[in-house]
């Protein structure tokens, strides 16, 4: 299978008071077209700074200090650590897009729903409209729309710079195409498909006269959901997406997923620690503990043939309906990403930790067809 997605040695760290904290440590990992990954491990292993790097939305004090995150897209590989800010911004909800865990803080309480799920719309689409306009003027041969014509060539100009709002005023002032009337019209027509899609009540409805405080939690995040498709991105990444929601809305969120993935998105990343979720909805799977992959393979091979010993604890920490007693957990403490343990950072947790682990970190082995592993017992074999 192709990736889509292929992350090289990528390492972040945050410059705090405290110290550096490593919080990504060599990351490699590819995600291929057409599969939901889920990526799993407990709060603070580096799950979310993983993505935000790769988004490139990590804030100070973090940086990614190194790596390679090479986005393949129709033929073209793109190394997205090397990319402008401005074409990241281009690419950023067009190609791929994120969910976050809260909705209320990513809808603007002000916004209609129906301007929040177009704006983004709009944001990516005015390269192409003012494209559009300048290629009308010029096969038009209209003498008239001469000085308009440097005027969009000004305005595609902006486009570039990416003042969104600056571009769509300057076209709502072009008296014969009202572009920005149009615009705004075929942006809402296409949010309210969207959110049919995502089986929102009384879409238009919602979108013309709703805003985030009239809707539910499950609708709120079936907003987001529908401003992060509103570009038909070829990779989802959702945060945590369903965390806060009732199993009931969280059930037909997933369910959402899978629709998606068959007929818009061609891959997700999705992040929890829920590994339920991830039995359900993911194909592959990535294991991480204090800023390492520890294990990388396909669901079943995750959940029936464990080998890194952290998943194989982390397996077994799941409570069981049938499991009677005290619940298992894994003994000790997450490591203080400022000063990790040397060699293997699960060392001073694993009961089958060798003289080894505490010196050398473990490289990572392909041990069958599929299935990484990053562990000393299995590279000493
Ligand atoms: Fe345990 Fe060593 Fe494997 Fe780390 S490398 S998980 S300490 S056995």
């Amino acid at each position: 299978m192709t990736a889509i997605l292929e992350i090289k040695d990528l390492v972040t760290n945050f410059y705090t008071y405290e110290g550096v904290v490593k919080a990504l440590n060599k990351i490699s990992l590819d995600i291929e077209k057409g599969v939901t990954f889920g990526l799993v491990g407990e709060s603070g292993c580096g799950k979310s700074v993983a993505v935000r790097s790769i988004m490139r939305i990590i804030q100070a004090p973090g940086v990614v200090e190194s790596g390679q995150v090479i986005f393949h897209s129709n033929g073209d590989s793109t190394d997205l650590l090397k990319l402008s800010e401005e074409s990241m911004r281009d690419l950023r909800g067009n190609q791929i897009s994120m969910i976050f865990q809260e909705p209320n803080s990513a809808l603007n309480p002000i916004l209609s729903i129906g301007e929040q799920v177009s704006e983004s719309f709009l944001f990516h689409q005015k390269k192409d409209m003012c494209a559009k306009v300048l290629a009308n003027l010029n096969s038009s041969g209209c003498k008239t729309f001469v000085p308009w014509k440097h005027y969009l060539r000004f305005i595609y100009q902006m486009a570039a710079k990416n003042d969104r709002a600056f571009i769509l005023k300057l076209l709502s002032r072009i008296p014969f195409f009202k572009w920005d009337r149009r615009a705004k019209k075929e942006a809402l027509n296409r949010s309210i498909d969207i959110m049919e899609k995502l089986h929102v009540p009384d879409a238009e409805n919602v979108a013309r006269n709703s805003y985030p405080h009239n809707l539910s939690g499950g609708l709120k995040q079936r907003i987001v959901i529908a401003i992060a498709l509103a570009c038909n991105p070829e990779l989802l990444i959702s945060d945590e997406a369903t965390s806060n929601l009732d199993v009931t809305i969280q059930a037909q969120i997933l369910e959402l997923f899978k629709e998606l993935k068959k007929e818009i998105i061609s891959s997700i990343i999705l992040i929890t620690h829920d590994l339920g979720i991830v039995a359900e909805t993911c194909e592959r799977v990535g294991v991480m503990y204090a800023g390492n992959l520890c294990e990388v393979a396909d669901v079943e091979m995750i959940f029936n043939n464990p080998k890194h010993p952290y998943t194989k604890v982390l397996l077994d920490s799941v409570p069981k309906i049938s499991q009677e007693g005290k619940l298992l957990s894994i003994e000790g403490n997450v490591p203080n990403l400022v000063t990790p343990p040397p060699g293997c950072r699960f060392h001073p947790r694993c009961r089958d930790a060798m003289d080894i682990c505490s010196r050398e970190l473990p490289a990572t082995i392909e041990i069958e067809k599929g299935h990484l592993v990053a562990c000393h017992l299995y590279l000493n074999k």
